[in-house]
């Protein structure tokens, strides 16, 4: 008997329902048209808390926050009076008090012939959770967990039109040569410094949103209140200042070294050109030495927008190959009748502009890294035309970026083995800065390539910074007086003492020295006084095309030989 009751209870409807809502992954309510709870499964129980007794019988809006509360009441209403699916998201407190993000679907049933709302939940949590994550992933660097750049173009540009009498400076950062700190140290310190230097702009700008890592060694801040020069110039020194104190390494203190650029807006500028202008600034800032800022101007946006063209064209003209050249300058003897040398000169026979002199697209060159194929093809051009002349010596120009690429040594002594040069013929022209930021890298390929019988020569001596007090110090053959002290030769004592003391120290060390830019008589008559043995210029003659040089060559040749 108590089991048939059992089981007569069991098939009641009421328990034939929950059997069913029990069955249900999700939390599903039935909820009166009074708003009172009449059912819930365990789903909603485990998901809000509290257990079945207590949600029974309570209105639900008795356990919604006011506003909430009110927003329910209204949609269920709806439900009931329209009889339509209702479907809507809502953020509820979960039993652990933590945030859910629930999508609430409502449909009207009739049951036991009572009006009632079956309310079913889907807990959207991880999904909205996940979508988070990818928004956050989109919009900051994984690294630093600074904004990226997408974060900072878009608040610029809100920046901008939210405040456009008060716009905000863009600052934009690069460490300088970080590249050989990721060599010397390794990645992981690389990585850890990188994380260091945004914490310091993270806490030097107003929060972590007014700043973003925007490449792998590029950082970007925005500064309020900073609508002129002297504010830029101001917020710069600040961004300086945070990279002055050196930051822990796995060895000892680390200094990282920065380029700023800097642009403020004016009214009515958009972010694009704001950025583009911070960035041609930031372009120029990196030209110079470590710990270098610059501020937007327009003249300079004009140079550096001609340099970048320049470059362009300069990459286009090394792959086409056919718009460079190499003029020799022959180098005679004291005498003034012996040719013993010539120095290589690349030409650019630009299709537009003409010739482009070496002073305007060398520096390009090795800003851009091109010299290095450029260098390594004036070097092959110019060893193949002068191997026929082995008693007249062939210097070349090396500019520091080419010294320092790797494997330069064996290269030259490649391209010489290839046109059967003795390394004897050639002279390598560096200039006393190159000489005195030597790496160990460098001075190693420069001692094997000396030990081969290639020459060193110092070129442009007295524009650099060494005094001569360092000359006996640097590893040379020959020195080249620049051709400004031999232009100022008959005006200035002062030329004329350091002309007469390169001489001097020459002589005492056995190294040669070759007088630049002699373009008359009189500094002939001058310098062969003082005891020059070598001179280069427009006296003698000025850089010829290889067929020019070659007549030039035969001519001399056939005179010293009569
Ligand atoms: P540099 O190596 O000191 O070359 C001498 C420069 O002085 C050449 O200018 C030459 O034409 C010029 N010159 C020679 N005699 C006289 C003279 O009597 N009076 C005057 N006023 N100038 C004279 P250029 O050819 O314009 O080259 C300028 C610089 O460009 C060179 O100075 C060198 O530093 C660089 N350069 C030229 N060719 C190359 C190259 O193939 N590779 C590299 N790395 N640099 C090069
Ligand atoms: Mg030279
Ligand atoms: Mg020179």
């Amino acid at each position: 008997m108590q089991q048939a009751e059992q089981g007569d209870a069991d098939t009641a409807p009421g328990s034939c329902l929950r059997m069913m809502l029990e069955a249900l992954p999700s939390p599903v309510l039935l909820i009166d048209r009074a708003d009172r709870i009449v059912e819930v499964n365990q789903a909603f129980c485990a998901l809000a808390g509290k257990d079945r007794a207590y949600w029974l019988s309570t209105p639900i809006t008795a356990y919604l926050a006011p506003g909430q509360a009110a927003r329910f009441a209204a949609e269920h209403a709806q439900v009931f009076a329209t009889g339509e699916d209702l479907e809507t998201e809502e953020v509820i407190d979960g039993h652990d008090g933590a945030i859910r993000h629930v999508v609430t679907r409502r449909r009207r049933v009739v049951f036991d012939g009572a009006p009632l709302v079956l309310t079913i939940l889907t807990d959207i949590t991880p999904l909205r959770a996940a979508e988070a994550h990818i928004r956050h992933l989109a919009y900051h660097d994984t690294l630093t967990d600074l904004p990226n750049r997408a974060a900072l173009n878009e608040r610029l540009a809100a920046a901008l039109v939210d405040c456009p009498q008060a716009p905000p400076a863009l600052l934009l950062i690069d460490l300088y040569q970080f590249k050989d700190i990721n060599d010397a140290f390794g990645d992981c310190v690389g990585d850890a410094l990188l994380r260091a230097f945004a914490y310091r702009l993270a806490s030097a700008a107003r929060g972590p949103d007014r700043v973003a890592r925007t490449g792998g060694d590029s950082f970007a801040v925005l500064v309020d209140d900073c609508s002129d020069a002297a504010g830029a110039e101001a917020a710069c020194r600040r961004m300086l200042a945070l990279a002055d104190t050196p930051f822990a390494g796995p060895a000892g203190a680390v200094a990282l070294g920065v380029s700023i650029g800097c642009a403020w807006a004016e009214p009515g500028l958009c972010a694009d050109e704001l950025h583009r202008r911070a960035e041609f600034a930031l372009y120029e800032a990196k030209r110079q030495p470590a710990n270098a800022f610059c501020l937007y101007d327009a003249a300079l946006a004009a140079e550096v927008q001609a340099r970048r063209t320049l470059t362009a064209e300069l990459r286009t003209a090394l792959a086409a190959g056919d718009q460079f050249d190499v003029h020799y300058q022959p180098v005679i003897d004291a005498g003034g009748h012996r040719v013993v040398g010539v120095e290589a000169l690349v030409r650019w026979h630009h299709p537009q502009h003409g010739m482009v002199p070496p002073a305007r697209f060398i520096p390009i060159a090795e800003a851009s890294g091109l010299i290095v194929p450029l260098g390594d093809w004036v070097l092959d051009r110019a060893v193949a035309m002068m191997v026929r002349f082995p008693a007249i010596a062939l210097a070349v120009n090396l500019s520091p970026i080419q010294l320092r690429s790797p494997g330069i040594d064996a290269r030259i002594l490649a391209i010489l083995a290839r046109h059967g040069m003795d390394p004897r013929q050639l002279q390598l022209e560096v200039t006393e800065s190159t000489m005195l930021a030597m790496d160990a890298g460098v001075e190693a390929a420069l001692a094997r390539l000396r030990e081969a019988g290639v020459q060193l020569v110092l070129d442009d001596f007295g524009t650099g910074y060494s005094s001569l007090s360092h000359l006996h110090k640097l590893a040379v053959d020959r020195v080249k007086i620049d051709q400004s002290f031999v232009h100022d030769l008959g005006r200035s004592q002062d030329a004329r003492a350091i002309i007469q003391a390169v001489l001097g120290i020459g002589q005492a060390l056995g190294i040669g020295v070759t007088a630049e830019g002699v373009e008359d008589e009189t500094q002939q008559l001058f310098l062969r006084s003082f005891g020059c043995h070598e001179y280069q210029g427009y006296l003698f003659s000025r850089p010829l095309p290889a067929i020019e040089a070659v007549a030039f060559l035969e001519t001399h040749m056939e005179r010293a030989a009569a």
